[in-house]
């Protein structure tokens, strides 16, 4: 296996090319201009790169504030090679045992968006996984939450800054250096999953197992009430040992996105339940991602706590209707 470390630069919709009318813009919000990426073995060894400029249909000229910030002209761009040409290189030179590594969520969103967009065929595994070190840099830096600009982290880090920013290329070896500061054999349990395309089907849910947590990841049902009636969305097997621990608090919800569960493994302690509702991108429903975790005493008690605040706010609700 060996590690690609990708930056996209990209292009969108000026104010002008948004419809007045119907204020509606072009099927694709983000036109990629630029591919960039770094091939890496687990030893840290630079294998090859990859950089190449994208000829834009969609959105030909370029948005002022992209154009300040991407040092690429339009006169470049015109000579570049289409999407779908770039696009097959790319996946050709990535092989085939690959794990991407990005800085943020967007890059591989963005580009399986552009993929669809000109109905090219997605080699992608399923499901996708892959390392998002603006997240790793956070988790083993900051307080995991907080996230930086690539250029923060290379700072902070004094690492050399020898190119410019926001070129893809210079972005993707930037990225390679900080994940190369990281301690990532310890990170690598603490991997993302990208949701473009959400699993379909039974067979395709995702389940993975971190050092204090497990996550599942269920296809896609038409409504959040549909997915919770299922079993394996509902579900609270204790990661440590397999078996179902029993629920002291069923799932309840405060009527928003997310769910909250507690049960009991005779073995481990308090499960905590939480399940957050993500909308498959083409429409077509809702899909679960659920995370059990192993808590102490007091954290269980939060859960009951939540569960009142919320009974309370809503008897006060129909209390205040029906007056
Ligand atoms: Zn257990």
């Amino acid at each position: 296996m060996h590690y690609i470390i990708l930056d996209l630069e990209w292009n969108q919709a000026s104010e002008k090319q948004i419809d007045p009318v119907s204020q509606t813009q072009p099927e694709l919000h983000f036109e990629i201009i630029e591919i960039g990426a770094v091939k890496v073995d687990t030893a840290g060894n630079v294998l090859g790169e990859f950089s190449e400029l994208i000829h834009p249909v969609v959105y030909p000229h370029l948005f002022e504030r992209i154009r300040d910030v991407v040092k690429i002209t339009e006169e470049e761009l015109l000579h570049a090679r289409s999407f779908k040409e770039v696009w097959e290189d790319f996946i050709a030179w990535c092989g085939n045992d690959y794990r991407f590594c990005t800085w943020g969520s967007m890059d591989l969103t963005e580009l399986q968006r552009n993929v669809d967009f000109y109905d090219l065929e997605n080699p992608f595994p399923l499901p996708l996984l892959y390392y998002d070190i603006q997240k790793l840099y956070s988790l083993a830096f900051e307080d995991g939450k907080t996230r930086r600009a690539l250029d923060y982290a290379v700072h902070s880090l004094v690492l050399p800054e020898e190119n410019a920013f926001h070129r893809a290329l210079a972005d993707a070896y930037y990225t390679w250096m900080v994940m190369d500061a990281l301690n990532m054999d310890s990170l690598q349990t603490m991997v993302s999953i990208d949701y473009h395309r959400p699993p379909r089907e039974r067979k395709e849910e995702i389940y993975l197992k971190f050092g204090t947590y497990s996550k599942f990841v269920s296809r896609v049902f038409p409504t959040k009430e549909d997915a919770m009636l299922d079993k394996n969305v509902n579900s609270t097997v204790c990661y440590q040992c397999g078996h179902a621990a029993k629920k002291k608090i069923r799932w309840f919800s405060n009527a928003g996105r997310y769910y909250f569960s507690l049960s009991y493994c005779p073995s481990h302690g308090w499960l905590k339940g939480k399940i957050r509702m993500k909308k498959a991108e083409d429409g077509s429903g809702v899909f679960a991602v659920k995370i059990l975790k192993l808590v102490d005493e007091a954290s269980a008690l939060k859960i009951y706590q939540k569960k009142q605040e919320i009974q309370t706010k809503r008897k006060l609700k129909q209390h205040s209707e029906s007056l």
